[in-house]
């Protein structure tokens, strides 16, 4: 196993003299999704109260607000905006512009996000989906005899964050967009100090990192063909022009070609992603692929509000982000299956990093994914089952399939047929042997949490996929030959679809998660909230990391609720990821060689490595009090107000 991280190995706390979970609940599966009426057989939690106080907060109180953000600078933003009366979606806003200036490799204006918020005025819980979307010319062959599809132009969605954001702020926000905008323009006009998350995947060394892949880009981050220093000033004057038309001429700006006000970003879009690059496929120098955006696609590009996803877990209630995401339902389905057993107890045989707890983990995580290779994809699109998918009766004999002390044979880890649960009296299909659907890989993406005073609530996840996304900015040449560059990054999300044409085993038709024009490419993003079981706000958390995203979010879940940490506990314990059916799982090197090597003998193949960052913000309903926990796996900041 290789050395953990520096930051990773400070953050790592002792197992040692954890309270042990005295009972459990043993209650039913009990999951729904919430657009829809309970079924009928989902039984109280046997003792609401006990869940409640299962949490163990600790750690500086506030009342004030607190944010909880992968970045330092992008916490100040969210809490300069707090100080100055906004709410958490005032901040949150802020806070995700300032991101894409100072963790430019992770998200901003190039891509799209989830933005799942909870007001405490109506108690209601609301997700801005500004996912990008594949452009009118999409076909479901798109990458197919393109190398490097994530490299290409051919990749970028629609952009989305510009308008979700300014529809966030209008319907729940107190403060104009050009308000919010401030920090951020501040920051890439003034400048910054170049943390070791900016420059840590630079490789500026390397030909085939992805900061190099354009020649501005690497420019950017390579300046002279050179590694920046850590603590470097960085300024970004074309962002800041970029974000000051925003600030000026609102959203439209970004979306139309409107060159009476000056509004040319679209422009840049549009011509970005026509970039191609020679690539080699399977070994073979092979020319690459531009994107065919057009304006009408920017012009015609929707934000959408959604509701959650909602299930119980141990009398917790749980909210989760919906398709086009697969990770609430992915979360929840591997929740519901694990319920049936005593996680935290180790008299048991379970407890925490126990390889009976690891064992169950990884077989419900592999069998939850079988599902989401075939039923997930956008649902405004495809008749994602989601009812059937949690549904008590259809998890049942799938949680039956985890055996404490045994690997789940390969052959049992397949998707089985929702769909007679999810509509009864429909008949379940038949399985083709047809070949699972090939995703890209995933690696870029932010997540941040917001409380405000008044008691609001964000979960943000935002990301332009890959880090770097496809390493080109909009930009453009104007008539006369002169560069036009808008200093921000465009996405590769649509590499978040089947790379190929698939079939639906089930259905025989394409797959869930084909491409088609107009349809968000499915997600991992799995924003969260937690509540007490009569549904009063406990946390907010989400995590990056592509699939490793559910992984992550549940491996806290687990450890606030099962193993009793404390929120920062939560975050630091080394985590498990298997986020395909074969048995390869991600664990974090931290777990002892015993864990490993019994891990190893129930035949998983382990590969080490780090599972998502996960920022979270929390509060005591007994006392009132607001926390915050990072993640040291990033530059995880809690900004708290008192
Ligand atoms: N594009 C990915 C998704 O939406 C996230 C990428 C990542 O977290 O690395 O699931």
């Amino acid at each position: 196993m290789p050395t953990l991280p520096r930051r990773l190995l400070d953050a790592r706390p002792s197992w040692s003299g954890h309270p042990l979970l005295a009972a459990f609940l043993v209650s039913t599966l009990s999951l729904w999704s919430c657009s829809q009426t309970p079924p009928a057989s989902i039984a109280a939690p046997a003792n609401p109260g006990d869940a409640t106080a299962s949490i163990r907060f600790d750690g500086l109180a506030y009342r004030g607000g607190v944010v909880a953000v992968a970045n330092p600078n992008g916490a100040e933003a969210g809490a300069e905006i707090l100080r100055r009366g906004g709410n958490a979606v005032d901040a949150a806003v802020a806070i995700a512009y300032a991101l894409n200036v100072v963790e430019p490799q992770s998200a901003g204006i190039g891509g799209g996000g989830f933005m799942m918020i909870h007001r405490a005025a109506t108690g209601d819980t609301v997700i801005v989906d500004s996912r990008e979307t594949a452009p009118a010319a999409a076909t479901p062959d798109l990458f197919v005899g393109v190398p490097e599809p994530s490299r290409q132009g051919v990749a970028v969605g629609v952009p989305g964050m510009v308008r979700g954001t300014d529809l966030a702020l209008h319907r729940y926000g107190t403060r104009s967009l050009a308000r919010v905008l401030e920090p951020a323009i501040r920051l890439a006009e003034g400048g910054f100090a170049a943390t070791p998350d900016f420059l840590a995947n630079t490789n500026c060394n390397n030909p085939n990192s992805r900061a190099l892949n354009s020649p501005a880009v690497a420019e950017y981050f390579c300046p002279g063909g050179k590694a920046r220093e850590p603590g470097s000033w960085v300024t970004n004057p074309s962002l800041a022009h970029t974000l000051r038309l925003i600030a000026q001429h609102g959203a439209d700006c970004f979306y139309r070609l409107l060159p009476d006000t000056g509004c040319d970003i679209a422009l840049g879009i549009v011509t970005g992603q026509r970039f191609s690059r020679e690539l080699p496929l399977a070994g073979v120098p092979t020319p690459g692929k531009g994107g065919g955006m057009t304006l009408a696609d920017l012009e015609a590009y929707q934000p959408v509000v959604r509701a959650p996803i909602e299930g119980r877990y141990r009398g917790y209630r749980i909210q989760a982000m919906p398709p086009p995401s697969s990770g609430g339902l992915t979360v929840l389905q591997i929740l519901g299956m694990l319920e049936r057993f005593p996680l935290g107890d180790t008299g048991a045989g379970f407890g925490f990093g126990a390889p009976q707890t690891l064992n169950v983990m990884a077989d419900a995580m592999r069998l939850a994914f079988a599902d989401r290779a075939v039923w997930m994809g956008d649902a405004d699109f495809v008749p994602v089952p989601s009812r059937g998918l949690l549904a008590p009766a259809y998890l049942a004999p799938r949680a039956a399939l985890l055996q404490p002390g045994v690997r789940a044979p390969d052959a049992v880890v397949v998707a089985a047929d929702p769909r007679p649960f999810e509509v009864p009296g429909t008949a379940p299909g038949t399985r083709l042997p047809v070949a699972d659907p090939v995703t890209g890989p995933e690696k870029g993406t932010t997540h941040f949490s917001v409380i405000d005073p008044w008691g609001n609530w964000v979960s943000y996840t935002n990301t332009i996929e890959a880090a770097y996304g496809i390493g080109v900015f909009a930009a453009y040449q104007d008539a006369s030959g002169e560069g036009r560059d808008f200093g921000f990054l465009l996405n590769n999300e649509l590499t978040d679809f089947n790379l190929a044409p698939s079939i639906n085993p089930y259905t025989a038709g394409p797959g869930y998660n084909d491409i088609a024009p107009g349809k968000r490419p499915r997600s991992s993003m799995s924003p969260l909230m937690l509540f007490t079981p009569d549904g009063q706000p406990l946390a907010a958390y989400g995590s990056p990391g592509g699939p490793t995203i559910i992984s992550a979010v549940l491996n806290v879940t687990l450890n606030l609720i099962d193993h009793r940490m404390t929120p920062q506990q939560a975050i630091d314990a080394p985590r498990l990821s298997a986020s395909s059916t074969s048995g390869y799982v991600l664990l974090e090197p931290a777990f002892p060689q015993e864990v490993l090597e019994a891990m190893s003998d129930l035949g998983y193949n382990l590969v080490p490595g780090v599972v998502g960052a996960v920022q979270a913000v929390l509060f005591d309903p007994e006392t009132g009090h607001q926390y915050g926990a990072a993640d040291g796996r990033r530059e995880g900041t809690v900004i708290g107000l008192p």
